[in-house]
Formats: C-alpha cells, structure tokens, sequence
C-alpha cells in the first residue's frame, strides 16, 4: 500500500540554492546555482516536499538577524516563483556554539552536522524519510543527512538539474504530476 506521507527533499541552501558568497544575507547580493530553480520545479513535479535547512550562524555572530534572514528568504521564494518553482518550507538554525550573540550561542541540535532540522521537518510535514534524500555542498550536510537515516548527495557545483536527475533516477520518481 502506497503510503500517505510524502517524500522529502532536504536541501541545504547557500551553494545548493544560491552561490555562497559569505554569509548571504541581502537580497542584492542573491544569485541563483545554476539550474536550481528547474531543479526545485522538477522536485515539485514529482511529488516531493521540498524543505531548506540551513545552518545561519551569521545570525549568533552577530553579523544580521533574523528578519535579514526572513527577508532573503522572502526574496529567494519570490525569485522561485517567477520560474513556477516552490519550496515548501525552510527551516534555519541561527545557533552557533560560539555565537557573539548570547541568545543564540548555543550547541543546538538544529545545527548541522545535527539532524534536528530534518527530523522537526519530519514531524511537521509528515515526511516519508525511506523516500527522502539530503543535498548539501559540504560534509556537514552529509553528516545530518546519515544521522536523520536519509541518503546525502554532496553538491560539487556545476548545474543543479544534473544532480537532481541522478537522483530521480536512481531512487526514482515517487510521483508524476
Ligand atoms: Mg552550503
């Protein structure tokens, strides 16, 4: 029987989604991976709930705040849907062990290498994990992605929509819409 929850697609976001120039934080200086938006779109197409996480620890050091951070966010899903893409929710770790801001200087579970983020996605949006899958650009990603028990892909640049139709083909397309 075919199960009611959906598949997940995690995705990190600062070189996954957008090129990673340092702490990204100003609309301005947004500049899509090339291919991510076609990438999401096919991601949307087959079914999958597609959610960002990804660590801001700019935010304990103090470097913008968490409205920057929505703002960008705001911007990011603006871009999105100019090409009919969507993502269905973004989760954001401002927390950093030796964060300057004290509230959020913390070892918090949401921080990857955690799964925290994953796993409260999980939760919230009844997501299949055995379906799902991680991509990130670093080993920190990778790491989340084992500890929630979901297969990471380790984005090395180039286009996105390439990666993605590996990975469609090797654990397959769980729905066409
Ligand atoms: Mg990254």
């Amino acid at each position: 029987m075919r199960s009611e929850h959906d598949p997940g697609a995690f995705l990190d976001r600062d070189g996954v989604i957008n090129v990673d120039i340092g702490y990204p934080h100003r609309p301005e200086d947004f500049r899509f991976i090339e291919g991510a938006p076609e990438a999401i779109r096919q991601l949307n197409r087959h079914g999958y709930k597609v959610i960002v996480v990804t660590n801001q620890s700019g935010v304990a050091r103090g470097l913008f705040d968490e409205a920057a951070v929505e703002h960008f966010h705001n911007h990011m899903c603006a871009e999105l849907a100019r090409h009919d893409a969507f993502i269905d929710a973004i989760y954001m770790c401002p927390y950093h062990p030796d964060g300057q801001v004290e509230r959020y200087r913390a070892d918090h579970p949401d921080r990857k290498p955690g799964p925290g983020m994953i796993l409260r996605a999980q939760k919230d949006y009844h997501i299949d994990l055995s379906r799902s899958f991680m991509i990130g650009d670093k080993e920190s990603d990778m790491k989340a992605a084992q500890a929630a028990g979901v297969p990471g892909y380790l984005f090395k640049g180039g286009n996105l929509v390439n990666l993605i139709e590996l990975i469609l083909k090797q654990i397959g397309r769980p729905l066409e819409r």
